[in-house]
């Protein structure tokens, strides 16, 4: 009897899901069979950071958290700032019956931006141009240090879209209009999450570990493609064109082993894509494979109504039978539980949707080893911002510059000498490290400012290259008067876009805003200039474009700006080569690659070159 009880205990104690051991499906499988449908619907539940404490992931039995656009605990919150308030959500989610981890993610869209000294990246636009999916490995293994470095083990990258007019105030999100280019820079997916064994079944979500992170395709599907390049709205293509544009990136998302995918928000004629079950379901998970979870955008099913949350039910209805998931709530996160559970009562949503979401997200976080590491640890946040980090994202501003024009009657200006005796540094953004930034840095919408995080300007990046005999004049918006009396030798000129995200940046006129073309004006009317330009995409030149010397497309290079100053003045050469068409007036919108009427300024593809110079 003794021995026997003994045994009993021991078998008590042992639980299979809780085995490393055992495979993942017997993991899930035991797990499973315990689970409530309280419990099933809580690992649905994603919600934001500030509706999140100990008690509340312990009630809920909530599967995720969030730190929405700019959602941060405070601005210059340090990494253990960061983890302490991981671990304090990841404690209660432990102290279930059950203690599934919760899974914490993050918008690291270009580096780790939301927080404070973290090393920020060229954002999408600019990583199309290298066309180096080598390089994009290295950025998404970089990122996934400086997110864990936090105590985060998921973010809401890359942004796979194809983004067809720049209206779109997204447009920087998406690394090209050609697809081809999109489907090579998904190498990040490796890069965040680490190489899937050989032998890894296609579409099985893959992250190797503590140094990895779980990544997040988005936005599923033809996000890039709407009318005009309004956000959020009707993508209007037939099957063919949405297959062969909008699809082929997410093949090679789900090949190599992608964990998450995110729903768009914007329609698919006329369909709202949070409803769209044929694509969702009959698509994505039924015909590529993909064994993942597929994640709601914010207040995503709110949205398949118009107006948005006007009929709740309906939309969780909607959402949860397209095959969506988990679904990301900013708020009313209660009503979603209390309608998604009364829909499975009566039998409107079967309990096998419930139990494929509640596996697929189980097998992402078995997978990744959260039930073995579920707390942050300290060991990493030395990553965050890392000199070897920063070199990386300087070398990615140096290859995702684009040379435009170089010079005037043969007589290139660029790389510029490092020796000269006086020049001008010009332009609103020359020394503006937020608007470098752009949107999606620190801010959901990004600001101006060099106080917003750890960076070099690209004044400072002049400075720090050019011999210490060259005077380096900085003068923000200077008159036509004061460029002519002094005699400079020649002016580098940093206009452009001032920081967006989202819709906020959708755009019918891609103008410079006041006062870079004054600047440029002021400039260029008696002076060698070169001008850079900061932007999400391409704008409008053309009308400048005579009286500019040198034209340089910088993007949003990020924090580190002394990648532009390297290519400048010759230490090393420009390669980038345009990965969007570059319009000459915003009447010929879209205009891309492949099109009848094709007449660009610059043509896709387009870079000129420069060679490094000897000896500097
Ligand atoms: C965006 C997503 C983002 C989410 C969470 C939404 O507004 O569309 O791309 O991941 O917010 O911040």
């Amino acid at each position: 009897l003794c021995l026997w009880s003994a045994a009993v205990a021991e078998g008590a104690a042992y639980l299979k899901y809780k085995d490393p051991k055992q495979p993942i499906s017997a993991r899930i499988k035991d797990l499973m069979s315990r689970m409530t449908l309280e419990e099933k619907i809580g690992q649905m539940t994603q919600i934001e950071r500030k509706l999140a404490s100990s008690d509340i992931m312990k009630k809920y039995f909530v599967g995720s958290v969030l730190s929405g656009g700019g959602s941060v605990p405070a601005p210059m919150a340090s990494a253990e700032t960061w983890i302490n308030m991981v671990n304090e959500f990841q404690k209660g989610s432990l102290s279930t019956r059950l203690g599934i981890p919760m899974i914490y993610g993050i918008d690291a869209v270009h580096g780790h931006n939301n927080v404070y000294n973290a090393t920020i990246f060229p954002h999408n636009v600019g990583l199309g141009v290298t066309r180096d999916p080598q390089l994009l490995k290295r950025i998404g293994a970089a990122t996934a240090l400086e997110v864990r470095a936090t105590g985060i083990p998921y973010t809401f990258a890359p942004c796979i879209a194809v983004c067809r007019d720049p209206r779109w105030g997204r447009c920087y999100e998406s690394y090209s209009e050609d697809h081809r280019i999109v489907q090579a820079m998904t190498e990040i997916i490796p890069g965040l999450q680490g190489d899937a064994p050989a032998g890894t079944p296609k579409g099985v979500p893959f992250v190797a570990g503590k140094t990895k992170v779980a990544a997040c395709a988005k936005h599923f599907v033809g996000d890039g493609g709407t009318v005009k390049g309004i956000d959020e709205n009707n993508t209007v293509i037939d099957y063919k064109g949405l297959l062969s544009i909008h699809m082929p990136a997410y093949f090679d998302a789900v090949r190599k082993g992608v964990a998450t995918v995110m729903v768009s928000y914007s329609s698919w004629n006329g369909k709202r894509m949070h409803a769209n079950h044929d694509l969702v379901t009959g698509f994505l998970k039924d015909k590529l494979k993909f064994r993942g979870f597929v994640i709601s955008d914010w207040q995503g099913i709110d949205r398949i109504t118009d107006p948005p949350h006007s009929n709740y039910v309906y939309s969780v209805q909607a959402g949860v039978l397209a095959g969506i998931d988990m679904v990301m709530l900013p708020e009313n996160f209660t009503e979603f539980i209390d309608d998604l559970t009364s829909l499975v009562k009566k039998n409107v949503i079967p309990m096998s949707r419930i139990d494929d979401a509640v596996k697929r997200i189980l097998r992402v976080k078995f997978t990744m080893g959260l039930f073995e590491n579920p707390l942050a640890d300290l060991s990493l946040v030395n990553q965050l911002g890392s000199q070897e980090h920063r070199e990386l994202a300087r070398e990615a501003v140096r290859k995702s510059l684009v040379l435009l024009k170089n010079g005037i009657d043969n007589q290139p200006l660029l790389p510029l000498p490092k020796k000269s005796p006086k020049i001008l540094v010009a332009g609103s953004h020359a020394n503006n490290l937020g608007y470098q930034c752009g949107g999606w840095t620190i801010e959901w919408q990004g600001h101006g400012g060099n106080d917003l995080t750890v960076g070099t300007t690209i004044l400072t990046a002049i400075k720090n290259t050019v011999d210490p005999s060259t005077q380096v004049i900085y003068n923000e918006n200077p008159d036509a008067n004061f460029v002519k009396s002094n005699s400079f030798s020649h002016a580098i000129v940093v206009v452009g876009e001032t920081p967006y995200a989202e819709g906020a940046g959708d755009s019918l006129n891609l103008t410079i805003p006041e006062p870079g073309p004054s600047t440029i004006k002021n400039v260029c009317g008696s002076v060698k200039c070169v001008v850079v330009i900061i932007s999400g995409r391409p704008v409008v030149v053309e009308p400048y474009l005579s009286s500019i010397s040198a034209l340089v497309a910088a993007w949003l290079p990020g924090t580190e700006g002394q990648g532009v100053a390297d290519v400048l003045f010759g230490d090393y050469g420009f390669t980038g080569k345009l990965a969007r068409t570059w319009f000459k007036s915003v009447d010929q919108l879209p205009m891309n690659v492949g099109d009848p009427h094709y007449d660009p300024l610059f043509p896709f593809g387009f870079g000129l070159t420069t060679k490094p110079k000897k000896g500097n």
